[in-house]
Parts: structure tokens; sequence; C-alpha cells
């Protein structure tokens, strides 16, 4: 029996991640994305993501961590994929984060990860002012998102996925056994179909009467990336209210989680307030030249979960509203998205991420 066409709409780390692990399994996959995957002018999160693979971060929602320690755990297999198709890889720029509370857990809270003491602390962020806050160390790398990007669509392309870059998906109409894109260039006629347009995903569906399952809102993060210091700086750090990423060749502070509609503009004030923030944990940054700063549209949805599932028409199917953990998710959404579609079992329960979550009757 010939294998399902199947097309995904968005090519950021969702939709390719998912059109790789799909391709893997034999089907023929095609990838419409509006603009060029990657490109971070137009508010896509992926690429003006900080890359953090937090999985063990205090803040999730406690129905996530099952899928958050089941993607994690691919992620080495995942890169290896990606870098033998792609001939590129996608280093980790440090393996452990820091992170500030300003309460005193046990002392070793699984979550939190180990509490230094300030000895501890100045042996390994010599440069860091703790100030009054309790630190912890864990396991939570970073990668470049955009390396990862590039990564993922070379190696899509090299596995024989059909990505389309600058075909904006218009409008969709649901037929029987089918559903039909609509760019300005064509007509894509799919047998199954992935909805993965991020923070747009459910504006895509338009008046459609399953619209309010996919209730996707954006939620902008502004970051600033500065010159990399003179001193070194080893770890991810998080004091309260804001983060430090170092990278290979720079330094990303982030970020802010706000609501302001589909506006990617960043605003002066906020990137200074940014800059002030970490001065106070590195009085140094205050003076470090600014090399860049974007904001991306996180994937929003009403209560932080994703949307992870089969919508009411044959062969529809949607992988968004990641959030703030995309780039961690993304392998694991694309192993659970591609058994779904597969009609396999997933290893991790989707319930609580099932679209129906939205319907009037839950
Ligand atoms: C500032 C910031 C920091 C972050 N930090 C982290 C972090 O440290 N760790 C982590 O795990 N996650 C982080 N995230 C979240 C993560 O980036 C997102 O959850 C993830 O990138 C979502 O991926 P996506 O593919 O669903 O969406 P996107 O990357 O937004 O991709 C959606 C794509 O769909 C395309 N599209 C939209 N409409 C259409 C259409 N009509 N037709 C065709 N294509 C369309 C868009 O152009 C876009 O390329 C961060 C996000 C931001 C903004």
């Amino acid at each position: 029996m010939p294998s399902p066409s199947t097309v995904i709409a968005g090519g950021g780390v969702i939709g390719l991640s998912l059109a790789l692990e799909l391709q893997k399994r034999g089907r023929a996959v095609t990838v419409l994305e509006r603009h060029h995957c990657g490109d971070v002018t137009h508010g896509a999160a992926t690429p003006a993501s900080a890359g953090i693979l937090g999985v063990d971060d205090p803040g999730h929602p406690a129905q996530m961590q099952e899928l958050c320690s089941y993607s994690y755990a691919l992620y080495p297999e995942f890169l290896a994929r990606l870098a033998e198709l792609s001939g590129r890889a996608v280093p980790f720029d440090h393996t452990h984060l820091l992170e500030a509370f300003a309460d005193c857990a046990a002392e070793d809270d699984r979550e939190r990860g180990e509490l230094l003491n300030a000895e501890q602390l100045r042996e390994l962020e010599p440069e860091l002012i703790p100030g009054d806050a309790h630190w912890y160390r864990r396991e939570e790398p970073s990668l470049d998102p955009r390396l990862l990007c590039a990564a993922l669509l070379a190696a899509c392309r090299a596995a024989g996925v059909d990505v389309r870059e600058n075909e904006p998906v218009m409008s969709l109409t649901f037929g029987a056994n089918e559903v039909s894109l609509h760019t300005p260039h064509a007509v894509y006629v799919a047998e199954q179909f992935c909805l993965a347009a991020g923070a747009w995903s459910g504006g895509l569906l338009g008046a459609q009467d399953f619209a309010p399952l996919v209730p996707t809102v954006p939620r902008r993060g502004q970051i600033l990336c500065l010159q990399l210091p003179q001193h070194p700086i080893r770890h991810a750090v998080r004091p309260i209210g804001c983060y430090l990423v170092p990278r290979a060749t720079n330094l990303l502070i982030g970020s802010t989680v706000e609501f302001a509609g589909f506006e990617v503009a960043t605003q002066p004030e906020v990137i200074d307030s940014l800059q002030a923030a970490i001065a106070q944990s590195y009085p140094a940054l205050a003076s470090v030249q600014r090399l860049d700063q974007w904001a991306g549209l996180r994937p929003g949805t009403p209560d932080d979960l994703p949307i992870l599932g089969a919508l009411p028409q044959p062969g529809c199917f949607v992988s968004t509203g990641h959030f703030r953990n995309g780039i961690l998710l993304a392998p694991g959404s694309a192993q659970v998205m591609a058994d779904l579609m597969d009609s396999r079992e997933p290893a991790v329960s989707l319930e609580a991420f099932a679209p129906a979550r939205f319907s009037a009757d839950g």
C-alpha cells in the first residue's frame, strides 16, 4: 500500500523535526514554510530562542515532566542523526545551569539540583555576585537554535523531505479523505496534514468550527546578545528575573514573556533593563558591547501546555503550543506525533495535551 502523502504547515523546530521522523518511517513529506526556515526577522520562535534544554526546570507544569524527560533522553540520538544526514554538528555550549532562588529548599532538591555554598559558587563562577539568593546547580545544557534549525533543514533535505520556503499556507479546505492547503503558488492535497505553525497555528484554521481547539497565543520574548566578556563564564546562569547563556562566540541575556499580539519589534527600554538586571550579578556586563537584539513569538496556550493530537477532520493533526520549551520538546514531540499519525500508541500519554481539552464540553 503506498504511504499517505503528508504535508506539514510550519518549518520551525517542531515542523522540521516531525518531517524528519515521518520521512524516516517511509512517508513522502512536504513542509510549507511562509518565510525562510530559521529567519528571526518575522517573529518565528525557533531562531529567537535561548536553546536551553531545561529538562528538570522546577517551573514546568507537572503534566509536562514525562514528555520533557522523554524528549531530553532522545536528544543525543537526534543530534547524531542530524550530524549524519547534514554533516553539521550542533554542540552543547555548556552542560550545567546555576539558578538562584529567594528561599532555601531541602539541601538537594531533585528539581532545583545541588545546593551550593559560597565557596563552591565562587569556584564555579568567580565573577558572579550571589547577593542574598540561594544558588543551585543542575544539568541543563543549551545549544544554538539557529545551528539546530540549519542542521534540521539540511538533514530534512538530505533525507528527501520536500521543504518549500516562501510558501505561506493561506487557507485550508477539508474533504472527506484529504486536506487541501492553498498557497499563492499551488494547492497541496494531503492525506495527512499536521499544523505546526507555532504562534500562528490557531489563526490558520480561520473560521473552521474546530478552530477553538487550537487557541495559540503569541508570547513575545526579547533577547539581548552581548560580546563575550574578558573573563570566562562556564555555566548558563539564572539570577532571579533574567538569565544568561554563554555561547562559543557571544552571550545571550533573556528574556521577557509578554502578551504583545504579533508585534515582533524589540523595545530599547526593555533591552536596557535586561542588561541592567544581569549586571547586578555580573557587574562587568554593564559595559560589554551589544552585538544584536531580537524578539520571537513563543506559541503559548491558555494552560501553558502544548497541543498535541488529532483534530476532528480525518487525517488532520496538530503539534504546537510548546511555549517556553519547544527546543527541548522537539525530538519527543516528533516521535509521539509520528506514532499518532501511524496509528501507534505513543510512548508518553498525550491525554493532557489533547486539543479536545479546549472543546466546549471538555
Ligand atoms: C526569547 C525566547 C526564548 C526561548 N528559549 C527557549 C529555551 O531556552 N528552551 C526551549 O526549549 N525553548 C525556548 N523557547 C521556545 C521555543 O523557541 C519554541 O517553543 C519553539 O521554537 C516553537 O517552535 P515551533 O516550530 O512550534 O514555532 P516557530 O519556531 O515559531 O515556527 C513556526 C513556523 O511556522 C511558520 N508559519 C507561520 N504561519 C505559516 C503559514 N501560514 N504557512 C506556512 N508557514 C507558516 C513560521 O514562519 C515559523 O517559521 C524560547 C522562545 C523565545 C521566543
